[in-house]
């Protein structure tokens, strides 16, 4: 997973990311650890040891070899956590390992569910799973009108069962769009009566850490918690920002300065000479680029980074290996000092939310690629 041969360093604060964790507890009832994407570029055992000092005991992984490997991780731990495959299984494979690890599916699928009855026959041994269903988001899982073969199904297939719902919000971080998630939640609903009447005490599950903070009218038995946990606020930039407050980013990365050195009023930098200085300025030549999944995208975009506590903009294209910052205000800026691209200390720190946004992308996709790098934890 990691980008081997770099200068960068992905600072991870664990105590950040349990202080989140406390701080959700005090909002729902039973928060879900979502681990997915190697815990969101924070690392999966590191941060899913440091939930478990907190109490937690469910997580939440992408795809089934994630879960094994998590699995293994907490075995040698000593500890046995509940492992929820949001993926569920994908080719076949998928489905030996969901016994031999414990792992509850998401299934939402009658083909997964007729494969997964299969292997439980082949086995001669119960599986739990969580039924996934679709509600609004229309991505997977069984639809509300699916729901009469279903319960057919589960009847005839005994060996699997039932021990969660599951479904998802698409629109929980948008305080303009309550229509659509109560909408989902109505949904939601009536599909747990269903399975009530039909006899299946389930856990259910439909809040991310929008719904979390921001609509306890959906936080039913369990909910699940990513971006929250790792510091950034669903709600950043709009009119429900105050319910994110208190949240701590726990990711810091920073690179090291290579070169310092003067530029010319009238002369230009970097591949394809897109930026002209308009007076003599200083720049800093700084060991980042695309290949370390800095984006070339930042290009132009008024991006900065933290040089020596000051804010330095980026200065002409992005390249593979290397970014220029105009540190002609910044007499402190000298090669082998860091410069910070996320994070750093202090009121000028660099939030998930604001590199995200001269990235044109979301707090989320900023953690899953900067997190490709080297970690260290601190
Ligand atoms: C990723 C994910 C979550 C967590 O969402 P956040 O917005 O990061 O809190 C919850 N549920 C499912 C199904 C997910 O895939």
């Amino acid at each position: 997973m990691t980008i081997a041969f770099n200068k960068l360093e992905v600072r991870i604060r664990l105590t950040a990311i349990r202080a989140n964790y406390r701080l959700l507890c005090g909002r729902g009832s039973r928060i879900i650890g979502v681990i997915k994407a190697d815990a969101y570029g924070h690392g999966l055992t590191e941060v899913a040891s440091a939930l478990a000092k907190e109490g937690c005991d469910t997580f939440a992984v992408g795809t089934v070899a994630e879960g094994a490997a998590l699995r293994q991780h907490l075995t040698a731990k000593g500890l046995n956590s509940r492992i929820i495959v949001l993926l569920g299984p994908i080719d076949p494979d998928d489905y030996p390992p969901l016994w031999e690890y414990s792992l509850i599916p998401f299934i939402g699928s009658f083909r997964q569910l007729e494969a997964l009855a299969r292997q439980a026959a082949r086995v001669g041994k119960g599986l739990e799973m969580s039924l996934k269903f679709d509600t609004g988001m229309a991505r997977l899982g069984f639809c509300m009108e699916d729901l009469p073969r279903l319960l057919d199904r589960l009847r005839e297939a005994p060996l699997v069962r039932p021990v969660m719902a599951s479904s998802h919000l698409a629109t929980a971080d948008q305080p303009e769009s309550v229509d659509y998630l109560m909408g989902q939640a109505e949904c939601f609903t009536s599909i747990l009566s269903a399975l009530t009447e039909a006899g299946y005490a389930v856990e259910a599950n439909l809040a991310n850490s929008a719904g979390i903070l921001g609509h306890p009218s959906v936080h039913h038995q369990s909910q699940r918690a990513g971006i929250a946990l790792y510091g950034a606020n669903p709600f950043a930039g709009t009119a429900w920002d105050h319910l994110g407050r208190g949240l701590a980013p726990a990711m810091t990365v920073r690179t090291r300065i290579v070169s310092v050195h003067s530029l010319p009023k009238g002369g230009c930098i970097s591949y394809g000479c897109t930026f002209t200085a308009d007076r003599d300025m200083r720049v800093a030549i700084v060991a980042v680029g695309y290949a370390d999944a800095y984006s070339r995208c930042l290009t132009g975009k008024s991006a900065q980074m933290l040089i020596a506590g000051r804010r330095a903009p980026v200065v002409g294209r992005v390249c593979m290996q290397l970014t220029a910052c105009d540190v002609t205000d910044i007499p402190d800026a000298r090669p082998g000092e860091w410069a910070t691209l996320l994070g750093g200390d202090g009121p000028l720190a660099i939030s998930p939310e604001e590199l995200a946004s001269w990235w044109d992308t979301i707090s989320y996709e900023v953690f899953c690629l900067l997190g490709m790098n080297r970690r260290v934890y601190i």
